[in-house]
């Protein structure tokens, strides 16, 4: 399989008023593909420092892909940049100046002098037609590798990887396999709970597992390369239902599923509706739920936290006053070096009541906590 890394250019992305988007399109893409993607770098309108990452990334991977810096102005570095590492001149193509002037044409507008270094690109490159845009793109093939320049615009970057560049890198990488991910979701449970339990497939080859931690929940992913979908899946099956047997009631969902989701969904299998009185949390759970379709009634956001031992009888009023099923009163206390969350919940089956400390970032209390009550709910 071969490798590749992807430099995406622009002064604009290192000064954090673009955010590059074109590196996930592109990873994901080539992970589709089945491509081992080594390394991904940022480097502004210079040049020198990005012929330099260029001749690097050419030292580990086959497949440099760059994006930016195909523009027309002086600023717009990317074909000198990839001449300078290859030790070539650009040079004037007039079959590519005579693409860029019908285009221009058929946009009924005039291109100025600047639209011609357009036209130039390293010499031995081979032109990438763009036909959604004005910025030709190009491909320069080595022996050893090969480097594969498209515009910034993501636009005109995802039309020619789709059109272009995909079908040009199956062609030449013969690639037949591909890697596919699925993420199971875990709450009510640390990071290192998880580690324990698993830590033995996390030493895997193929299929990869890593855990990622997010404030009261933990993600565990799967990643499998294999030559075809069917194949993948297999293998993905197998290891997912080692897991769920070690995390079993820890895990609530895989992909796209969310905890609020789940939770709501466990509420409309009971056929219960759900009030929230909420303090110290910003209204995030209340947001969290009301932008999820299920049976959440609406809630309330104290602007100052009530005593923990209040909190079951403000349940008990806030589901006379919503008309709901089931309420839940959630305060976090801050404190000096921990958070401490009080949770009171109503239902019709059961009254309980939970504390709970939180010693991580004061930031991410609020996450936590809400991730906490939802993980009861979708327990309940
Ligand atoms: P360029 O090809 O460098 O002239 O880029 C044209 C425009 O594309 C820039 O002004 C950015 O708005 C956008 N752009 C460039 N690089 C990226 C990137 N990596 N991710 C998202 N947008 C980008
Ligand atoms: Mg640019």
């Amino acid at each position: 399989m071969p490798s590749a890394e992807i430099i995406t250019i622009g002064t604009e992305l290192l000064l954090g008023e673009t955010v590059d988007t074109n590196t996930r399109y592109i990873a994901r893409a080539l992970r589709d593909e089945g491509v081992d993607l080594y390394r991904t770098s940022t480097i502004g309108d210079n040049p020198e420092r990005i012929a330099e990452i260029i001749r690097e990334g050419l030292s580990r991977a086959e497949i440099i892909i760059t994006t930016g810096g195909l523009g027309p102005t002086i600023d717009d570095p990317t074909r000198e940049a990839v001449a300078l590492a290859l030790g070539v001149e650009t040079e004037f193509r007039p079959d590519l100046w005579e693409q860029i002037l019908e285009r221009f044409k058929r946009y009924g507008r005039t291109p100025t002098e600047n639209n011609k270094r357009q036209a130039f690109i390293p010499q031995g490159a081979t032109p990438v037609e763009n036909s959604v845009g004005t910025a030709p793109a190009f491909i320069c093939e080595r022996t050893k590798g090969v480097i594969i320049s498209l515009p910034g615009v993501p636009r005109e970057m995802e039309y020619l990887m789709e059109h272009k560049v995909l079908p040009y890198l199956r062609e030449r990488y013969q690639l037949t396999g591909v890697i596919k991910a699925r993420v199971l979701h875990t709450s009510g449970a640390g990071e290192s709970q998880i580690d324990e339990r698993i830590g033995d497939l996390e030493q895997l080859q193929n299929p990869t597992v890593g855990l990622a931690a997010h404030a009261g929940q933990v993600d565990v992913r799967i990643t499998v390369k294999a030559e075809t979908e069917t194949e993948a899946d297999a293998l993905i099956s197998k290891i997912e239902d080692q897991i769920r047997q070690r995390l079993r009631a820890w895990i609530y969902g895989a992909d796209d599923d969310t905890l609020e989701g789940v939770a709501l969904d466990t509420l409309t299998a009971c056929g219960w509706t759900l009030t929230v009185v909420e303090a110290n949390l910003g209204g995030r759970l209340i947001r969290q739920l009301a932008g999820t379709p299920g049976p959440f009634v609406g809630g309330e956001v104290l602007t100052s936290a009530p005593a923990p031992e209040e909190l079951l009888s403000i349940s008990q009023a806030a589901c006379e006053a919503k008309s709901a099923d089931v309420a839940l009163a959630v305060v976090l206390i801050p404190g000096e070096t921990q958070q401490t969350l009080h949770i009171a919940l109503i239902t019709p089956e059961e009254d309980r009541q939970v504390t709970r400390t939180y010693g991580g970032p004061p930031l991410m209390a609020p996450r936590w906590a809400v991730n906490l009550s939802l993980d009861l709910i979708r327990k309940l």
